[in-house]
């Protein structure tokens, strides 16, 4: 009773749209979690981070929730997310594809899942990391360990893409490093992301991770440019 009157003086908003949510409609509506372009995820290595990457990180599986694209829906949604405080809808998408993972076999395929950090001063601007409890879920999901204390990012620093790739790769490896000296060697590493494009931070935080034995990664997106 209580919970429909604050429902009322404060309606829930659809992540895309805005519209007003029915009582079983969690963060979207309906409408737009129909629209919301996915990604066909078939796991056969066609994966567009593989050739993205390719030549620059060492890809074993690849996955993504949606495609990206400039003004439709889910651009609503990822700048919700980023910019809204929305940390239960990073839950939320985790929980998503993390359900889609766990149906394709990856709980054996993974030991450890660690997000792309925030550097610090963003994180007392927005107080959260917008991957974290997408990074969390699918961990719960895969019956993996979570882990945001092994892969940081130095403050002050901003990604910087270059077009010649030599120099962009001396300029971004320089902005995350490793604490602690867990041994990662033998372990299967999930690193997520909330959105890629160039690719040139999951580039930088792999050449990171080879500090600790991390030869090769999977990596979950939760959209990817198309
Ligand atoms: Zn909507």
């Amino acid at each position: 009773m209580l919970q429909d009157f604050k429902n009322f003086l404060f309606p829930k908003l659809c992540a895309c749209c805005d519209a007003v949510l029915l009582k079983d409609e969690p963060f979207m509506c309906t409408f737009c979690r129909n629209e919301l372009p996915l990604y066909p995820n078939f796991f056969d290595g066609d994966h567009d981070l593989h050739k993205i990457l390719y030549g620059r990180v060492l890809v074993d599986q690849a996955a993504s929730l949606f495609y990206f694209e400039k003004k439709g829906i889910i651009q609503n949604l990822i700048h919700d997310l980023k910019y809204k405080g929305n940390e239960e809808l990073s839950f939320h998408l985790g929980e998503w594809l993390g359900q889609i993972l766990l149906e394709a076999g990856w709980q054996s395929k993974i030991d450890i899942v660690i997000p792309v950090p925030l550097h610090s001063q963003r994180m007392r601007e927005r107080g959260y990391n917008q991957v974290e409890g997408f990074g969390r879920a699918i961990a719960d999901k895969l019956s993996a360990t979570y882990n945001d204390g092994v892969l940081k990012r130095k403050s002050n620093s901003k990604t910087q893409v270059f077009k010649n790739r030599l120099a962009r790769t001396e300029v971004v490896q320089n902005h995350f490093y490793v604490v602690g000296k867990s041994d990662l060697k033998d372990k299967q590493v999930l690193l997520v992301d909330d959105l890629v494009t160039t690719g040139a931070t999951l580039e930088a935080c792999s050449l990171a991770l080879k500090d600790l034995g991390v030869p090769k990664l999977n990596i979950a997106t939760i959209a990817i440019t198309k």
